[in-house]
């Protein structure tokens, strides 16, 4: 593949904008695409005359696993994968302040893979379903020529014209972040590092848990659009230098980020914080990073989860970094890209 992920999706936006229907409100370009599909026919003819629209907005996203690239079967149990996966989706939700519905799981299995790895990968993704009240409601299943390929999709709701998009931030907006960052690149970090080792340790998840079970911040999530706390927002599945160019970039708005203020994860044991490098570019933590107007006040921890003020959005379109003795230097978005 010779141009970047980023080129081939504004490539593909481009194209599909031409084909429209009106009941696709945001396509390509957000966490969920988002839908106002027509309401169920009323038995009552007077509420069919007076043009009663759903009370609510559908949300869809789709997101691949694919072994080698997202997961390795000697690094992550089946379990970790199949939680992961639905994960990736749950977090989409969340970044819309959605609240999860269905499932769909398209499964392509190498014809060697035992019926254990499948057992144990639907358990850890049917374990986290259930605790959000999501349904899988189908898929489909095919042979792998290579490896594992997994494709969520998950479907959710949102209160009609209520859904939090990325492109609602304005200037003199704060900047959040929910929980800690890098810890998840982190754990990449260290098993890459033991796999040139002799004897290889294996890295226990429950030093890692935003890296191997990351719970998706559904309640924060509706609780900031229940409020109406949140102007912008998106989860952090690339990484914080990534995503917040992507709220900029769909905003057509810049952004100053206090070095200092970013949260950092604690990782391993005895536990240590992770570098300043994977905090800003590591992915894969499945935060949620939001704008909100200066006039809102933000409490420091929302539905258990800390929420840390990290900086401003900006009317120049770029984004600084702000080192502890006040030096602005751009933040080049440095996460995770395919094909790059
Ligand atoms: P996220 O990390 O939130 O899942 P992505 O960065 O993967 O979002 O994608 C950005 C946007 O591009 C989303 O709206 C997604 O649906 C869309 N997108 C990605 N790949 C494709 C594709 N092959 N065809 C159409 N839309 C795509
Ligand atoms: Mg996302």
């Amino acid at each position: 593949m010779v141009i970047a992920e980023k080129t081939l999706i504004a490539q593909v936006r481009r194209r599909a904008a031409h084909k429209t229907n009106p009941a696709v409100l945001t396509g390509i370009g957000d966490d969920c695409a988002v839908l106002r599909l027509p309401p169920r026919p009323s038995r009552d003819r007077r509420e069919e005359k007076r043009g009663r629209g759903p009370e609510k907005d559908t949300l869809v996203t789709t997101d691949f696993s694919l072994e080698g690239i997202h997961f390795r079967r000697d690094w992550h149990s089946p379990e970790s994968v199949g939680h992961r996966c639905l994960a990736r989706g749950l977090s989409d939700i969340a970044a819309m302040g959605g609240e999860p519905v269905a499932a769909f799981l398209s499964l392509a299995l190498p014809r060697d893979l035992p019926q254990s790895w499948v057992n144990r990968f639907a358990r850890g993704l049917l374990r986290l379903a259930e605790r959000y009240s999501v349904t899988l409601a189908g898929g489909d299943t095919a042979e792998s020529p290579d490896g594992i390929l997994a494709d969520i999709v998950v479907v959710g709701t949102v209160p009609k014209g209520k859904a939090v998009l990325r492109s609602k931030a304005r200037p003199g907006d704060r900047i959040y972040v929910s929980g800690e960052l890098g810890g998840s690149a982190a754990a990449v970090e260290t098993m890459r590092r033991e796999m040139r080792k002799k004897p290889k340790r294996k890295l226990h998840p429950g030093e890692y848990p935003r890296h191997f079970f990351p719970e998706p911040r559904i309640e924060l999530g509706r609780i900031l659009r229940e409020k109406g706390l949140a102007s912008a927002m998106i989860d952090t599945s690339d990484g914080l230098s990534t995503d917040l160019a992507h709220i900029c970039k769909e905003s057509g708005v810049g952004a100053e980020v206090e070095e200092e203020a970013i949260p950092r994860a604690s990782v391993g044991k005895p536990s240590r914080k992770v570098d300043l490098q994977f905090a800003l570019h590591g992915g894969e933590d499945y935060e949620l990073l939001f704008t909100a107007p200066r006039n809102k006040r933000i409490p420091s921890r929302i539905a258990g989860v800390p929420v840390t003020h990290i900086g401003q959005i900006t009317p120049q379109q770029k984004i600084l970094l702000v080192s502890p003795s006040g030096v602005a230097s751009n933040l080049q978005p440095r996460g995770w890209e395919h094909f790059r």
